[in-house]
Formats: structure tokens, sequence, C-alpha cells
């Protein structure tokens, strides 16, 4: 049940709040604040208030949860794609965390997907009964090139978790894996693809057939989203056109959670 999302890995979208700041160079082009400039919204940078979202928008996510119990699915939720839900801003208060991780609690039909560029907060943000996780939580970091890589897969894998994950997406250059990161119990779902936008930075499509490499030989789920701007060959022919097909197929596993 995909109503509002077109992300490929996953089903719907919902962003308890809006704005961030950047913090690494997958950050460089952010869509997310491009779009918020282009509604006025200055929402992003150290000095910028976040906004909440409204209930409306809350509500959303109960009817995808009570859709989900009807059809007996497990409809996978992707939090937050315009903020980071693990940024420490000031202006995100305690009780919109709390309501968040009622809501997560209260919406056990779906699966979320809290992906951070900002690993070392998430154990100041869990809830008090998190526990081993949340049966309907995986929990993940980006890890575009090799230096984010180094640093935040110790960390995410430090917090106890029902199901981790890794967004190399823009993937920004050849990464190695720390070793021993990847399989079940510890990262099971690999997610990669090239960047969008007018600012697009090529890509060189070793890095994606590696990373996948990596999964497949860790048995874990690989999902190639998208060649981005630049396809295959490396022409710029705009994300339509480039695809997602990599080495003659699609991969498009989806999360592997099984609450
Ligand atoms: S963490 Fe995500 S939302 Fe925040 S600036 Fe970076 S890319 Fe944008």
């Amino acid at each position: 049940m995909a109503e509002n999302s077109g992300i490929s890995w996953t089903d719907n979208t919902f962003n308890p709040w809006i704005g961030c700041t950047k913090v690494s160079p997958a950050c460089d082009f952010c869509y997310a604040e491009t779009w918020d400039n282009r509604f006025g919204g200055a929402r992003w940078g150290p000095k910028a208030a976040r906004t909440r979202t409204k209930i409306r928008n809350w509500n959303k996510v109960r009817k995808w949860n009570r859709i989900a119990a009807e059809e007996g699915t497990k409809t996978i939720v992707f939090c937050a794609s315009l903020a980071d839900v693990f940024d420490n801003h000031k202006t995100i208060l305690p009780e919109w965390r709390a309501d968040l991780w009622d809501l997560i609690r209260e919406t056990e039909n779906l699966a979320w997907m809290l992906l951070t560029k900002r690993p070392q907060n998430i154990l100041k943000y869990l809830p008090s009964d998190w526990g081993e996780g949340y049966a309907n939580v995986a929990l993940g970091a980006s890890a575009e090139n090799q230096v984010e890589a180094d640093r935040r897969i110790p960390i995410l894998l430090d917090v106890p978790a029902a199901c981790r994950f890794l967004s190399m997406e823009p993937l920004l250059s050849q990464v190695n894996i720390p070793s021993g990161a990847l399989g079940e119990g510890r990262i099971s779902y690999l997610i990669a693809g090239g960047e969008s936008g007018n600012e697009a930075r090529p890509s060189d499509p070793f890095w994606f057939t590696s990373v996948r490499d990596q999964a497949i030989t860790a048995d874990i789920g690989f999902h190639f989203k998208q060649w981005g701007e630049y396809g295959e060959t490396g022409e710029r022919v705009g994300v339509d056109l480039a695809g997602n097909v990599l080495e003659g197929r699609t991969w498009t596993d989806r999360l592997p959670i099984s609450t």
C-alpha cells in the first residue's frame, strides 16, 4: 500500500517535524532543504527553528495502520524525509519526540524505518521502554563514503534494535563496510543509489556493485534505488532514463522486518 511515497524502498513517508542542519557530504545538495526553500520554510541550519507537522498528518499514520491490519500486510513507513529524526536541535521539543514514540508503539502493523546521519544521538532519544528494540522499528544510518561508514556504522551497531539498515544514498565513493558489520542480528539491509537533482554528482558503477556484493556475501537484503542523474554509462541522462537496472537486473529487496 504505497500511498504517498515515491521512494522505492518504502511504502509511505511520514514527517513528524520539518527542518535540519547539514552534517556531512551527503547533505551538500539536500533535496529537503531545496523543497523547504521553494516554499519559504527557512527551516534549515543551526539557527532555524524546526516545525511540527499538523495533527491530520499524524492521523494519516493511524489510517495506514488500520488498513495494514485489515489487509494483514506490513506497511513500511520511512521517518523522516524532511528532517533527521535524531537531530538534537533545541526547537524539537521533548513532547514531539514522546508523541512520535507513542505513535510508533501504537501502530504495530507498520514497519518503521528511522534513518539518521546522527547515530550518536540515538541512545539519548530512545524511549525508556525500548529494551532490545521495538519489534516494528528498524534503525538506520547513512553511509555515503568511507569516513562516514567508519564513523557511523560502529555507533549504529552499539544500539539495541530489532532490525538495522544502511542507507548508501547518494553513494559518493567506494566503501568497504567494516568487517562483521553486515549479517543477521547486525545490519541486515542495505540501500544504495546515486544522486538526483540539479547539482547531482556522478558515480562509478563499481561503487554500487561493490556494496551489492558485500550485501550478497553477508546474505542480507539489497535495494538499488536508482542511478540518479547519471546512468550506468556515466552519461547525464536524468533520473527517469537512468533507471535502476544494475548489471542487467533490478535489486529491490524490502526491509527484512518480520513482526
Ligand atoms: S541529514 Fe538529511 S535532511 Fe538533514 S540536511 Fe542532511 S540530507 Fe538534509
